[in-house]
């Protein structure tokens, strides 16, 4: 049985707990095997659930991945460090990488199908094309990033088209994202539900992440201060505060004084449109992003409308 052992995490999620009459963990490299396996389990009448995920697994990851499980017959995931939403200058050589514990996670969680392409499968020799989002991809972590979103939604559409899944779920952490990949799905008309799950935190705040291993015992302390100038917005915010360029200043007050830490962006913003508002009475999203270091961190909250 499936769910014969269920367990629960602290934040309440039911982990899968493998079981012997499991089938094992397949990984697939190449896109044709990959789409094959998939396809085979839809023409089975099974629901297919989609995690992609550069790798460096963590809490959070298993969190969307048992989001995944617990709505699809058979949950496939991938894992692949995607050169095309690196910066020249950014961190592609050194992101962390540690396939084997990542696929023993994964199989615990009962997940059915990996595929974790090398970069030529997904990437053939002279490939020019690229899906963009366009105005979306140039706020928040796309001004900071320029090209990332365009690396992201191309790799996105591209995975989509190989495993053609029923849905996809990724994770409020990358708000920017979320909003992205939502519209390319509805511009496109893709045929996948995008399930957005909620941030998972460390016990003291910090947002996972898998760019937290970079971080040293001082800078992981300096690190709390985005989750801190988030909470503080929030309390306003449930105060009563709805001006948006007040909120603004005192969540951005917040790193006044942090020397170890450079804001990049502190912004409150339509969910949707990522465009700032004046006033957030409708709803807003209050997204920050902060070097600790030479480690870029971001993380969010949603207000929700009064
Ligand atoms: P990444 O491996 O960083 O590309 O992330 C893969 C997916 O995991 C994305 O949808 C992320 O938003 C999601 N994710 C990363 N960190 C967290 C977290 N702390 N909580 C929830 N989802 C997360």
């Amino acid at each position: 049985m499936r769910r014969a052992l269920l367990d629960r995490t602290a934040e309440g999620g039911c982990p899968h707990i493998q079981d012997p009459g499991d089938p094992p963990l397949r990984i697939c490299t190449t896109i044709e095997e990959m789409r094959t396996a998939c396809r085979a389990a839809r023409r089975a009448g099974k629901r297919l659930g989609f995690v992609p995920t550069m790798g460096a697994l963590h809490e959070g990851h298993l969190s969307l991945v048992r989001a995944a499980r617990a709505s699809s017959d058979v949950v496939a995931a991938s894992i692949f460090v995607n050169p095309a939403q690196f910066g020249p200058n950014e961190d592609l050589a050194k992101y962390p990488r540690s396939f084997e514990r990542d696929r023993e996670l994964l199989e615990r969680e009962g997940v059915e199908l990996l595929f974790a392409p090398p970069v030529e499968e997904m990437y053939p020799a002279g490939a020019v094309t690229w899906v963009t989002v366009e105005e979306l991809s140039g706020k928040l972590d796309g001004r900071s990033r320029p090209g990332h979103f365009r690396g992201v939604t191309t790799v996105v559409a591209k995975l989509f088209h190989v495993v053609e899944p029923d849905a996809a779920f990724f994770g409020q952490k990358d708000a920017a994202q979320v909003a992205i990949i939502r519209r390319m799905v509805r511009d496109l008309n893709l045929a996948v539900e995008i399930v957005v799950c909620p941030i998972v935190r460390e016990a003291d705040g910090l947002a996972m992440s898998s760019r937290n291993a970079y971080l040293d015992a001082q800078q992981r302390q300096r690190a709390l201060v985005l989750h801190r100038s988030l909470m503080r917005v929030q309390g306003l915010a449930e105060a009563g505060e709805r001006d948006a360029a007040k909120l603004l200043a005192v969540g951005r007050e917040e790193f006044t004084g942090e020397s170890l830490v450079r804001l990049d962006y502190f912004e409150i913003v339509d969910p949707e449109t990522l465009d700032p508002v004046e006033d957030v009475s409708g709803g807003a999203l209050v997204a920050v992003a902060a070097f600790v270091g030479s480690t870029r961190l971001i993380d969010n909250i949603l207000l929700p409308s009064a």
